[in-house]
């Protein structure tokens, strides 16, 4: 184990790419698109894995008699995430019996260890590394097409956050981490309260008014066609596409609705407001609804000749987040797939 934090990180960060590697995660994320799944990992690892309600902790691995790992079911998907990965990470790096709580979350280099063996240290930085990769925070800023600059706006950082199942705050800190904003700006991204701020999910449900603003707000374009969707139960999708009225073409969200969603507004939007007949963005918000996971595709046709579709959007989705007690999403979507 590493006698210093530099060699900490050095060394988790390290373990997180030889299990990446190990697994195959890079090319499946490169071929299928979204986050790194961790409960996924886990399960194929054939690690046993306990969700529960846990009191006062996050997590906790524990190495005997078979090595395991506890994660608690009272959290948002992103620190469930978090939390599976820095106990993988314990798991990786064969350590000592962990009970974990939120100090996790928020370490700083310069917190002492009580056991003053730095693995705690390591097992953070295995979590950032392995869930947070800096060539999968790339993969999203080329496909969205956000350049670095982009990073100091809090709603590019919060899509990036949904983007890689993170917490806005962890992105903020991890974007720090491989230098893609300056020290002064997480300070200005993080000043705010709730984290992610309230406002940004305000603007993107316009006159749409949740009950609460707990759930997360994603923004969909055509640039995450064919990507993959791992959402919670309480999050809303708003889906916005240009339309090409002009050619008689019309976005067709049935299967959207067939999927299970539910559409809660739909509207045009005028593109180019001295244009007639020229370009819209049809705007369309949506709930989870009955949806749990599949694949759909939103395709713009010619309601009068519905082939060929002038341009589709296909997505993957698990929208059953967080884990809940018993299985975990991965191993209840692998038995679905087996039975
Ligand atoms: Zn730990």
């Amino acid at each position: 184990m590493a006698t210093d934090y530099a060699s900490a990180v050095r060394a988790g960060t390290m373990a997180a790419g030889r299990l990446h590697r190990e697994l195959g995660m890079r090319e499946l994320v490169e071929t299928h698109g979204g986050n790194i799944d961790v409960f996924g990992a886990i399960s194929e690892l054939g690690l046993p894995l306990m969700l529960r309600p846990l009191k006062g902790l996050l997590g906790a691995y524990l190495p005997s008699p078979v090595p395991g790992l506890l994660i608690t079911t009272e959290r948002r998907m992103s620190i469930q995430r978090f939390t599976a990965a820095h106990e993988l990470g314990h798991y990786t790096m064969r350590h000592l019996p962990s009970l974990d709580d939120e100090s996790i979350l928020r370490r700083m280099p310069t917190s002492p260890e009580p056991t003053g063996l730095f693995q705690e240290t390591e097992a953070d930085a295995f979590a950032v590394a392995f869930m947070m990769p800096k060539w999968l925070i790339l993969a999203h800023a080329a496909r969205q097409g956000w350049q670095v600059n982009d990073f100091r706006r809090q709603n590019v950082v919060y899509q990036l956050s949904l983007r890689l199942g993170a917490s806005y705050e962890a992105t903020c800190r991890t974007l720090q981490r491989y230098a893609l904003i300056d020290d002064s700006t997480p300070i200005a991204l993080l000043d705010t309260k709730p984290k992610p701020p309230k406002p940004l999910k305000v603007d993107l449900l316009q006159d749409y008014q949740p009950e609460n603003y707990h759930g997360d707000v994603w923004l969909l374009t055509a640039k995450d066609a064919g990507t993959r969707i791992d959402g919670s139960r309480d999050d809303t999708f708003v889906l916005r596409l240009n339309e090409h009225a002009g050619g008689g073409y019309v976005w067709d969200f049935d299967q959207l609705e067939a999927s299970g969603f539910a559409i809660l507004r739909d509207r045009r939007e005028n593109a180019d407001h001295e244009a007639i007949g020229g370009p819209v963005v049809r705007r369309v918000t949506a709930a989870v609804g009955d949806a749990r996971w599949g694949h759909v595709t939103i395709a713009e046709r010619r309601p009068w000749a519905p082939e060929p579709a002038h341009a589709s959007l296909d997505i993957d989705f698990d929208v059953t987040g967080p884990e809940q007690k018993g299985l975990s999403r991965a191993e209840r979507r692998l038995r679905f797939e087996e039975a």
